[in-house]
C-alpha cells in the first residue's frame, strides 16, 4: 500500500469515478459491487496515509453519481447520504465500540435493519397528500420522479397525517418480478438487466410512467426527517409508526445491545438472503436513539450513527473448460468462460464474462485452471481469482485472438481502445446483431424477432440482410422448424406492421455508429425524408442541429457514401417500408417524456413556435390541449405566461420551464 504512487493514487480515483458513473447514472455496471468496493477501500486506505493527495472529486468526497438531465431536478433539503460500510464481523464490533466511545455509553441500542439492495427514494406528504417523488442523485440535487412515484402501488398516495412530512426510503424490484422482467427482455431480444438494482433503477428512472408501472416496483420505507416533530424518539418506533401510517416497512429489524445477538442476527440473514424475495447485500446498524443520532451528526457523506455491513460475495469453485468469443453488433468481440456446472447462490452456472482481453489478462485466466467465480448481488457470475495451487505446469498464457471466431476476420484495436473488433462488414455473427438491433423495440419493435428467430432465418438463408424481413412469406416461414401457422401470421403481421414506423426509428435500426435514438429523432424531425437527409449529406454542408456534433455527421457521411447502402435504402422503398418523419400518428415510443400525457403550452417561447412545439410533442405521443385542468399532467410555459399558469398553479401541475423543456427535448 506504502508504494502507491500520486498518479497511481488518481488513476484509481479515476477509475472507480467511471464505475460510479456506469452505476449510478447509465444502471449498468461493468463490474460487481464485490470488486467496487474493494477498490474503494483500497483507495480510502491510500487517502488516509495521504490525506493532501484527496481531490474534491474523490468518491469518499461525494454521495451516489450524477444525476440525469432528462429530468426536473429536486433539491434535498437534507442531504441524502452514503453509508460507511464494513465487511467482517471484528470491524463490526470495532465501529459498535468506537460509536459507544463518542456518546460515552455502554450496550447502546442499536436497530439492526436488512439493507435493500435498490436505489433510495424520497417521498413529500403535504396536507395529507403526496405531492413529491425524487432519487438520491449527488445527495443534495436529485431527480424529480414524481409521475413515476406514482405509480408505485405500495407507496401510499395519501395519509392520515394533515402535517409536512418527509420520509426515504428503498424502492427495489422482488426476485419474482426480476426475472419475469428478463424473461421477457430475452423474448423481445431486448438487452437483460444485470441484476435487481439496476433493473429497479432503470425502471423507476424511466421518461415514461406506464413503463414504471409495469415493471411492480415495490418499497421498504425506513426514515423520518425530523421525526421528533411527530413526538418520535427511537428509529424503531419510527417504523412502527411508518407502518400505521400506511408505508410498506420491513419487519426483519431488531433492537440489539448485545454482541452475541448481533453476530447470530448477521448469521440468520447471511443464510437466509437467497430465499427471501427481494435481495439485500447486508445489515445496517443505527442508533436508535434519536437524541444521541443528533449529537453524532454526519460527514458530508455519511451519517456517524450507522453504518453497514456488507456481507460478503456468494463463492464457489469450478474448472474453466474453454474460453468462448461472441461477436456484438458493432464487431466488438468479448470473451466468456465455459466452465463445469457449479451451484452458486441457487442457481447452476456454466458461464462468467471475462469483459475483454485486457480483462482476461489482468486475471490471468489459463484453460484448463480451476477458478472462483462469485455473484455479488445476484450480478451475473464472474471470474475472481484462479487457484495458482491447482494449476498444472505446462499451462500457457492465453493468447489475444487474432482471428473473428464467426467469419475468420483479422481482428483489430481501433485507436486506443481496449475492445477486439472485427470489421468485416459481412460477418454473420454482426449481420444477426445488426438484423436484432433492426427489428429490437426502440428501433422498428418487430415483436417476436428475437435473437433465436433471427438465428434460425439467418441460417436457413431466408434472412442475410435488412430487406429479406420484407420478402418473407408464409411459404418461406413454414421452413422454419418450430414455427406454427399462428406463429407465422403474427410474425409476417408484425413485419407488415413495422413498415409504417417513423423516419427515427428506421435511422435508429439501422445501426449507424454513433447514431443513438435521440440523434435519429432530431435528424428524422429536420430533415422529414431520408431521401432528402441522403441528398443534403452530399452536399457536404453542417447538419446544425443543435448537440449534433461532427463524429455523427461523420459517421452518417461515410455509411451513406456506401453503394450498397443506397441500395438497400432503394429496397426498403419498393419494399414500401416508409422513410419519412411521421409528425402527426408517429408511432410514439412509449419511453417519450410525454408519451401519453395532457399537455398545455402557454406564453412565449424562444426557440419554438407553438405550432412546431405541438408538432414536437405530438410526434412524442402527447395530447396538446388548450385549457388547463386537474387532468393536465404538464403546463409548458413561457415569458409573460397568464390565467393558465395561475390556474396550474393552483391546481398544482407539474410545471415546465422552456429551459426544463430543452433539457426533457435535447
Ligand atoms: P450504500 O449502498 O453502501 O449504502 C447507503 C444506501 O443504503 C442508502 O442510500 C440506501 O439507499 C440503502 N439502504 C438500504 N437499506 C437501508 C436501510 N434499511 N436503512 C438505510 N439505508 C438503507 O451506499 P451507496 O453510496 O448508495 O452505494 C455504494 C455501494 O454501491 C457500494 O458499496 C457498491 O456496492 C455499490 N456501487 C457499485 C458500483 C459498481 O460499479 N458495481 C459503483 C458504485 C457503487
Amino acid at each position: 500500500m506504502n508504494n502507491y504512487s500520486y498518479e497511481d493514487y488518481i488513476k484509481l480515483k479515476d477509475q472507480l469515478n467511471i464505475y460510479r458513473r456506469q452505476y449510478y447514472t447509465e444502471d449498468a455496471p461493468t463490474v460487481t459491487d464485490y470488486e467496487y468496493d474493494q477498490q474503494y477501500q483500497a483507495l480510502l486506505k491510500i487517502e488516509s496515509q495521504h490525506s493532501d493527495w484527496i481531490t474534491a472529486d474523490s468518491p469518499s468526497q461525494n454521495v451516489g453519481g450524477a444525476i440525469s438531465s432528462a429530468f426536473p431536478k429536486f433539491h434535498h433539503d437534507i442531504p441524502m447520504l452514503s453509508m460507511d460500510d464494513v465487511f467482517s464481523k471484528d470491524e463490526v464490533k470495532h465501529s459498535v465500540e468506537r460509536i459507544e466511545k463518542v456518546v460515552n455509553q455502554k450496550s447502546l441500542d442499536f436497530n439492526l435493519e436488512l439493507k435493500i439492495d435498490g436505489l433510495a427514494i424520497s417521498l413529500i406528504y403535504e396536507n395529507g397528500r403526496l405531492i413529491k417523488g425524487s432519487t438520491r442523485g449527488d445527495g443534495i440535487t436529485g431527480e424529480d420522479i414524481t409521475p413515476n412515484i406514482f405509480q408505485i402501488e405500495d407507496i401510499p398516495k395519501t395519509i392520515s397525517l394533515k402535517e409536512h412530512l418527509e420520509v426515504r426510503g428503498e424502492c427495489y424490484l422482488g426476485k419474482d418480478n426480476f426475472a419475469k422482467l428478463n424473461e421477457q427482455r430475452l423474448e423481445d431480444g431486448e438487452n437483460t438487466f444485470a441484476n435487481p438494482r439496476n433493473a429497479a433503477a432503470g425502471s423507476l428512472r424511466q421518461l415514461n410512467s406506464n413503463i414504471t408501472k409495469s415493471r411492480h416496483l415495490q418499497t421498504f420505507i425506513y426514515f423520518i426527517i425530523n421525526p421528533q416533530n411527530y413526538g418520535l424518539k427511537t428509529q424503531s418506533e419510527a417504523l412502527k409508526q411508518l407502518k400505521s401510517w400506511g408505508f410498506a416497512t420491513n419487519e426483519k429489524n431488531m433492537v440489539i445491545n448485545d454482541f452475541k445477538q448481533v453476530s447470530s442476527f448477521i448469521d440468520q440473514y447471511q443464510e437466509q438472503r437467497l430465499n427471501l424475495p427481494y435481495n439485500i447485500d447486508g445489515i445496517v446498524f443505527k442508533v436508535n436513539n434519536f437524541e444521541l443520532q443528533n449529537d453524532l451528526g454526519s460527514t458530508v457523506k455519511v451519517p456517524r450513527w450507522e453504518f453497514a455491513y456488507k456481507f460478503p460475495p456468494i463463492e464457489a469453485k469450478t474448472h474453466i473448460r474453454t474460453i468462448e468469443w461472441t461477436v456484438g453488433r458493432t464487431g466488438v468481440v468479448t470473451p466468456t468462460a465455459v466452465m463445469d456446472p457449479v451451484s452458486l447462490a441457487g442457481t447452476t452456472v456454466r458461464k462468467a464474462t471475462l469483459h475483454n482481453f485486457d480483462y482476461l489478462r489482468q486475471k490471468d485466466v489459463r484453460l484448463g485452471d480451476d477458478v472462483y467465480i462469485f455473484k455479488a448481488g445476484d450480478i451475473i457470475p464472474e471470474v475472481d481469482y484462479v487457484d495458482l495451487n491447482s494449476r498444472k505446469n505446462c499451462s500457457k498464457q492465453y493468447i489475444e485472438p487474432t482471428y473473428c471466431p464467426d467469419c475468420g476476420a483479422r481482428l483489430v484495436h481501433l485507436e486506443d481502445e481496449i475492445a477486439l473488433r472485427c470489421i468485416n462488414p459481412m460477418c454473420p455473427a454482426q449481420i444477426r446483431a445488426h438484423l436484432e438491433h433492426f427489428a429490437s423495440r426502440d428501433a422498428m419493435n418487430i415483436l417476436g424477432l428475437g435473437s433465436r428467430v433471427v438465428e434460425k432465418l439467418y441460417d436457413l438463408e431466408l434472412v442475410k440482410e435488412i430487406p429479406d424481413l420484407y420478402k418473407l412469406n408464409e411459404e418461406k416461414l413454414h421452413k422454419v422448424p418450430g414455427f406454427k401457422e399462428k406463429s407465422i401470421q403474427k410474425l409476417l403481421e408484425n413485419i407488415q406492421n413495422s413498415k409504417n414506423r417513423s423516419l427515427e426509428r428506421l435511422l435508429y435500426g439501422l445501426g449507424i455508429r454513433y447514431v443513438g435514438k435521440t440523434a435519429a429523432l432530431k435528424i428524422a424531425q429536420k430533415f422529414r425524408d431520408l431521401e432528402n437527409l441522403i441528398k443534403f449529406l452530399k452536399t457536404g454542408s453542417d447538419l446544425n442541429i443543435d448537440t449534433i456534433g461532427s463524429a455523427i455527421q461523420n459517421s452518417l457521411v461515410n455509411y451513406f457514401e456506401n453503394d450498397k447502402v443506397l441500395i438497400m435504402i432503394n429496397e426498403l422503398k419498393t419494399l414500401k417500408v416508409n422513410l419519412n418523419y411521421l409528425s402527426k400518428n408517429t408511432i410514439a415510443n412509449s419511453n417519450d417524456y410525454f408519451y401519453n400525457k395532457k399537455v398545455v403550452i402557454t406564453g412565449t417561447l424562444k426557440k419554438y413556435s407553438r405550432r412546431d412545439l405541438t408538432q414536437i410533442l405530438q410526434a412524442q405521443g402527447a395530447i396538446v390541449t388548450n385549457s388547463v385542468s386537474s387532468k393536465t399532467d404538464y403546463l409548458i410555459y413561457g415569458s409573460e405566461a397568464g390565467s393558465k399558469l395561475e390556474k396550474a398553479q393552483s391546481l398544482k401541475t407539474p410545471l415546465i420551464s422552456e429551459e426544463k423543456l430543452n433539457e426533457i427535448l435535447q
